[in-house]
């Protein structure tokens, strides 16, 4: 009798640490939301870079972030195309949006701890560690408890 060979499991992948984005995965590892900042121009910097895309300054200094933000954005996937993005499939339905944080900078990320139908423009969130594996932590946002739609 002939078995079909299961198929391995294909996992999501994980994002490629650098020196440069080091001491971002580190905060995030501490449940910290921390960014790049401009120390000549005051420009927040993302995704993290040795130099400032505004001034071109490379005085840039990692800054906490509240967590706190508004959906700016948001789209719903439901289906996942092509073995690459395999590892998703168990999530779905899930919301990928644009994040406006408090102090200004947009971050994309997953909308997580409600059900997509529950994701509105305009939706206050805070941020949320999620461990990928192998310590690294991703950060998502969830609904902050108590807050509605503008
Ligand atoms: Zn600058």
């Amino acid at each position: 009798m002939t078995m079909a060979t299961p198929e391995r499991e294909i996992r999501k992948p994980l994002p490629e640490i650098t020196p440069v984005t080091q001491p971002f995965w580190e905060a995030a590892a501490k449940g910290k939301l921390v960014m790049q900042r401009c120390s000549a121009c005051r420009s927040w910097i993302w995704c993290p870079r040795p130099a400032c895309v505004e001034c071109g300054s490379e005085n840039l200094r990692w800054t906490p972030l509240s967590g706190h933000g508004k959906v700016f954005a948001f789209t719903v996937i439901r289906e996942v195309v092509g073995r690459a993005l395999r590892g998703f499939a168990r999530d779905i339905p899930y919301v990928t949006a644009w994040i406006d944080l408090d102090e200004g900078p947009r971050f994309c990320s997953n909308v997580v701890e409600c059900s997509a139908d529950q994701v509105a423009i305009g939706m206050d969130v805070e941020v949320v560690f999620e461990e990928a594996r192998q310590g690294v932590f991703l950060p998502k946002f969830r609904p902050l408890s108590g807050s509605h739609p503008e």
